[in-house]
């Protein structure tokens, strides 16, 4: 469409129509802030936070391995559990699975280049294994990212005509589908351009802010903690309900709010 893209600018601060970028400036008519779980800089550490998100992915599996699962489409599956794990099959014949492990780091850590602690691609591996008994496979890849949170999970796409700055972001586990909307949203916002998507309800909305160091990691971390033990003991009773453990955990989260 013509426009040039420059990558590898980090943006240090957003201020009026100036931003400041590691090594030089830039002067911008509108600027769309769509960092994700990497604004805390830009927005505030305590608008969102960085989320940690893990994926393994197998070696291709053989044929009859496919067909010993029953696995013969491009269905997606997850556990429901409150610590979930999620996979689908690849187009090349591969299992990638995502899941947790470290949640967060202190102070908003973003957790580098996406290297992935051995502990997470062994704590995935093992639920794979578990779903699958006697299916050989062997990971091939792993890797990490960050998803950014808000303190109530809902993430919120804002258009400020006084400053022309914007931002979209929050999208936790709804991922691409809800970046493509908000992003999508805040351009027309930005353009007066009226559509379905700019009255929807996310559009302004702003989530109380986190809880500042240390009472944020311990709560995440607490969260994940209660889910995990709530996890074990729904799964040894064969339990069909949630444990309040688990109702706790939410509430903490900010998930019922
Ligand atoms: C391991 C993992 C698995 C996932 N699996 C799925 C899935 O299966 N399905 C799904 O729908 N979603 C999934 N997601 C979520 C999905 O990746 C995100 O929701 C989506 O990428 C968000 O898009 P975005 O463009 O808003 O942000 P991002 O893709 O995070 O892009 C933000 C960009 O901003 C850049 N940036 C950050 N800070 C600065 C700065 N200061 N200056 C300049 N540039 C900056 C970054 O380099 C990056 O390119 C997964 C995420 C992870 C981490």
């Amino acid at each position: 469409m013509g426009v040039t893209i420059y990558a590898g600018s980090r943006v240090d601060s957003v201020e009026g129509k100036t931003l400041t970028l590691a090594d030089g400036r830039v002067t911008a008519a509108k600027t769309f802030i769509c960092t994700e779980g990497y604004s805390g800089p830009l927005l505030g550490s305590r608008t969102l936070i960085p989320v940690n998100s893990s994926m393994i992915v197998t070696k291709p599996l053989p044929q009859e391995a496919w067909q010993q699962i029953g696995w013969e489409g491009p269905q997606c599956l997850n556990d429901s559990a409150h610590t979930f794990i999620y996979a689908q099959r690849t187009s090349d014949g591969r299992i990638a699975m995502g899941g947790r492990g470290v949640p967060y780091r202190f102070r908003s850590g973003t957790g580098g280049a996406g290297a992935t602690a051995q502990s997470t691609i062994d704590l995935i591996s093992h639920k794979l294994g578990s779903f699958f008994p006697g299916i050989p496979f062997e990971v091939d890849h792993a890797w990490s990212g960050v998803l950014g949170v808000t303190r109530d999970w809902n993430g919120g796409v804002h258009w400020d005509p006084a400053s022309c700055i914007g931002s979209s972001t929050g999208y936790a586990g709804h991922g691409v589908t809800a970046a493509y909307v908000g992003g999508r949203t805040l351009a027309e916002l930005a353009f007066e351009r009226e559509t379905e998507r700019t009255t929807l309800p996310w559009v302004g909305y702003r989530a109380r802010k986190w809880e500042p160091e240390p009472f944020r990691w311990l709560g995440v971390h607490a969260m994940y903690r209660l889910f995990g033990v709530a996890d074990h003991w729904e799964e040894r009773r064969g339990s069909s309900k949630t444990s309040l453990l688990a109702r706790f955990g939410s509430r903490l989260a900010g998930l019922h709010e």
